[in-house]
């Protein structure tokens, strides 16, 4: 069974079902299978075949589904890219890393062709998309090409996408995803979550990565719902369209409820969700406390990783919450918490997050030592600092690599970071360690203000923590910013916070 089955199983079941829609077009699961079986034919005459790799830079779009699932059917492997990634640093690693046959690419980006062409050798075409008109080249292009088609490689096992991790933490490695891996965690999200076709989904966070790819793109599928695909993200718009779509299953990441929360219509508004599910970062707790308080649902956390197709744990809808933990783990998925020595640590008692399951990746690509370095005896050490209660709850303390070390103390930001979230002008905050030549490191946040025209001064905010955390926690630097710096998909960048201090 490959991914694309998918889809062929419910335009049987479901042919005249509405699967996808946006402003301008509305398709059946139906039309769906033809227009993904033209779009195979299409790359299949450009002379794609199995193994092949399809870099896809395509925004938020009904054309990224039809690329998507056209390249599994080929047999060929995805290499989904943030749209706004440019041939200057990123595109040149990736096309070098990937070297893909076919560059799939949204007009707006189409300066970075010339860097796809320069560095991948097995390039042979270009398919230029305008996926904000509804007459584009894609669709001019498969237009009058058959709409059935065999339903390509059948090898579960198989490496379906190459998903370059967000590189918040260093340069992109490409997580090797298979079909079995995407497949599985989907329908497990979809099993947990309950989801069903009278389910409606807002897809509003970037396609490219993996959590609005398997959490929302597929899972939907499978559940044979519907999902409404927004190209650009807009607090406002989405407000819009979660009363008047009836949205019921929204992915929410933290920067984003801190977006809509600060909305002035924000309480205007009637919501139909049944499901609003958030992760891919920290959510900080008085978010969560406050979103519950103004929506009048509870927001479903869990975690994951691009590695793992990316869901690991989750809270369940009908289950107990706990704030500041992120569920447990999904079924037939197994976490374990280990110390330096790879040794299981009792509850309570923090550790890396370690993995095992159908969702782990096979490896990254071309890349042996960090492959052997993060997959060891079949378990994927994530680099998360976490801990487990005695009912099997996970939290995440931090990231091993933003632990700042002061003074030989350890602090973990996310604990800081908390305790700005409490002060009632802060929109956004985010701590790392700076330099200092006696101490080795000290604390420094990084904030923003729910109301640009407030400043708040390092007097006010060390008081603001001072009842709250150990004097050694509290940051010895604040700096406000207008805005934090943030990944297309909302997570908030330390490496650029961490150039702002060594700029200073
Ligand atoms: P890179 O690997 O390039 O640095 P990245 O780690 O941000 O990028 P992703 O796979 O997008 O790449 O993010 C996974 C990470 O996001 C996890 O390892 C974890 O640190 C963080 N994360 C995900 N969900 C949560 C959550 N609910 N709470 C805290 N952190 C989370």
């Amino acid at each position: 069974m490959n991914l694309a089955s998918i889809i062929t199983q419910k335009a049987e079941e479901t042919p005249t079902k509405l699967a996808l829609e946006n402003e301008d077009v509305r398709i059946t699961y139906e039309q769906l299978e033809r227009t993904i079986n033209q779009t195979t034919h299409l790359f299949r005459q450009r002379g794609v075949v199995e193994g092949d790799r399809i870099l896809l830079q395509l925004g938020n779009s009904l054309e990224f589904v039809y690329c998507y699932f056209a390249a599994v059917k080929c047999g060929a492997i995805i290499v989904p890219i943030n749209p706004t990634y440019t041939a200057a640093a990123e595109i040149t690693h990736i096309a070098f890393d990937s070297q893909p046959v076919l560059f799939v690419v949204d007009a707006a980006a189409s300066e970075n062709v010339q860097a796809v062409r320069e560095n991948s050798d097995n390039l042979i075409d270009v398919i230029l998309v305008d996926a904000q008109s509804s007459d584009n080249a894609l669709l001019r292009a498969i237009q009058s090409l058959p709409t059935h088609c065999d339903p390509g490689v059948v090898d579960d096992e198989r490496v379906c996408q190459i998903l370059y991790t967000s590189g918040t933490t260093g340069k992109p490695k490409g997580a090797m995803l298979t079909h079995k891996g995407l497949r599985t965690n989907a329908m497990t999200y979809k099993d947990i979550l309950h989801c069903s076709s009278d389910d409606y989904c807002l897809i509003s966070s970037p396609l490219y990565h993996a959590a609005s790819q398997t959490n929302c793109m597929l899972t939907m599928l499978v559940a044979g719902g519907t999902s409404y695909i927004l190209p650009k993200y807009s607090t406002d718009k989405v407000l819009t369209l979660l009363e008047d779509k009836k949205v019921t299953f929204y992915f929410i990441p933290p920067s984003v409820v801190a977006m809509l929360l600060n909305h002035p219509r924000i309480n205007e508004r009637t919501l139909y969700l049944r499901i609003a599910f958030t992760g891919s970062a920290p959510m900080p707790v008085e978010l969560l406390d406050r979103w519950k308080a103004v929506s009048g649902v509870e927001l479903i956390e869990g975690y994951g990783l691009t590695e793992c197709s990316p869901i690991v744990t989750s809270h369940r809808p009908e289950g107990k919450k706990k704030p500041g933990s992120i569920g447990t783990a999904l079924p037939r998925v197994s976490v374990v918490i280990r110390d330096n020595e790879g040794k299981e640590m009792p509850s309570y008692e923090k550790g890396e997050l370690t993995v095992k399951g159908p969702n782990v990746m096979k490896g990254y690509w071309k890349n042996e030592v960090a492959t052997a370095n993060t997959i060891r005896d079949v378990w994927l050490y994530t680099g998360d600092i976490a801990y487990q209660d005695d009912e099997g709850y996970l939290y995440i303390v931090d990231r091993k690599k933003d632990l700042v070390i002061r003074g030989g103390m350890n602090i973990y930001p996310r604990e800081i970071e908390e305790v700005l979230y409490t002060h009632p002008d802060i929109l956004e905050a985010s701590v790392i360690g700076s330099p200092d030549p006696i101490m080795g490191e000290v604390v420094h946040a990084y904030f923003s203000t729910k109301d640009s025209s407030v400043t708040l001064t390092t007097d006010m905010l060390q008081r603001h923590c001072r009842p709250m955390l150990a004097p050694y926690k509290i940051p010895a630097y604040f700096t406000q910013l207008d805005e934090l710096p943030k990944t297309t998909s909302g997570k908030i960048l330390k490496p650029a916070l961490r150039e702002l201090v060594t700029r200073k």
